[in-house]
């Protein structure tokens, strides 16, 4: 079968691969019709967090079953299905409480699998023709249509980027009425206004990047967009809130001048604002901690390696990051992080798709066969053209 291969750094090729099959009674085969390249993809190509050359990379897949396992029960070849970034067994401690994302029984010794994902298990990618899906029963989501209908593009997001954009206003406690900033429009970070928006009842949200074309899409989506470039971007998100209030405080709400959510959406490769083409990967942390209100809640879903050997410092090498702990312990701020728990949250956002409620495929910006994969990962690296969220047709 034909996959997506990294090579090495910046390079990456689709390659002929051995045939992805049914190795176990649990396991089902996915024939794929949509794959996603996602943010994270871009940590690997651009030779980081312990990729190695040779890696079928993609984690983000939707397809029909070719063939199942003779333990699958729930599945059957024909059925629609999308399966989450993060393999489960559905039967071990972590499955069992609803978090999918680090079940301890994919990845041995470790809590959390992937498909395609360095140090997450060996799991073979999705930007392919097929992809071997273990525990069939535990991962496969059922779904509605027919491949190639106008749910498509909305489908193939619930693999991850959907789930884990709602993962991100949970982890943030996005409530009714709350004012939430969001760093990184990438289509995380879009996701995760749109959840706010949409199924969170945020009052307002900013979103802060550098790139128009993202930016745009933030205010398409509802949200108000702060280009960092254009000066300081928490100063621009306090002056807009003191502008909404009217220039006075509410109840004399005066310490409130911030937002009560906020969440980082960019993870360790964040940028210095004065200078794009350096990495500082405290920036966003810092203009957290100072943007949050006394008794607000941080949400950190970009991603964050347990060491990074490329690191542009000495801490960061190591894993480690300069936090102003004591300004957030003297807000009393609540602090959530880590991988989405997809199978918890994809089940009912499908449902809202089905239903006509939602329509995240508003982000989707490309739709490319597999062969243009090379060529869309340079374009996607560069942020340039539009290239916001690209879906790789490997039928094409
Ligand atoms: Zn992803
Ligand atoms: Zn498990």
């Amino acid at each position: 079968m034909r996959a997506l291969t990294l090579m090495g750094p910046r390079q990456v090729a689709v390659e002929a691969v051995a045939d992805a099959e049914v190795e176990a009674a649990t396991d089902a085969l996915l024939r794929v019709t949509s794959s996603a390249i996602c943010g994270t993809d871009l940590h690997f190509y651009d030779g980081r967090m312990g990729a190695e050359p040779g890696m079928v990379i993609g984690h983000e897949p939707l397809g029909v079953v070719e063939e199942i396992g003779s333990a699958v029960t729930s599945v059957r070849p024909g059925d629609r299905v999308v399966v989450p970034t993060h393999i489960c067994c559905g039967f071990c401690p972590s499955c069992v409480h609803g978090y999918s994302g680090a079940c301890l029984t994919t990845n041995p010794g470790k809590a959390g699998a992937a498909y395609g994902y360095p140090g997450m298990g060996g799991y073979r990618g999705a930007q392919a023709e097929f992809v071997r899906v273990p525990f069939a029963d535990a991962n496969c989501l059922r779904l509605p249509g027919e491949p190639g209908d106008e749910y498509e593009h909305d489908f193939v997001l619930l693999a991850d980027a959907l789930p884990t954009g709602y993962h991100a206003t949970v982890l943030a406690g996005v409530r009714p009425g709350d004012s939430v900033a969001i760093y990184g429009a990438g289509a995380i970070g879009l996701l995760t206004a749109y959840c706010a928006l949409r199924l969170r009842g945020a009052a307002v949200v900013y979103v802060v990047d550098r790139v128009p074309d993202r930016l745009d899409k933030a205010g398409e989506l509802g949200a108000v967009p702060v280009d960092y470039t254009a000066g300081d971007p928490a100063g621009q998100i306090i002056e807009q809130q003191r502008r909404r209030r009217g220039g006075a405080a509410w109840r004399g709400e005066d310490a409130l001048g911030g937002v009560s959510c906020a969440i980082d959406a960019v993870g360790f490769q964040a940028r210095t604002f004065g200078d794009p083409a350096r990495e500082d990967p405290r920036r966003v942390i810092h203009d957290l901690a100072r943007l949050v209100n006394p008794t607000g809640r941080l949400g950190i879903i970009g991603v964050f390696p347990a060491e990074d050997p490329s690191g542009v410092d000495g801490l960061e090498r190591e894993g480690r990051l300069d936090v102003p702990w004591g300004k957030l312990f003297a807000k009393g701020v609540t602090i959530g992080m880590g991988r989405d728990h997809d199978k918890r949250y994809n089940d009912f956002l499908r449902d809202l798709i089905a239903a006509g409620r939602i329509r995240p495929s508003e982000i989707v910006s490309h739709r490319l066969p597999l062969a243009d994969a090379p060529d869309a990962f340079r374009r996607f690296d560069e942020r340039r053209d539009g290239y916001l969220k690209i879906v790789i047709d490997p039928a094409a």
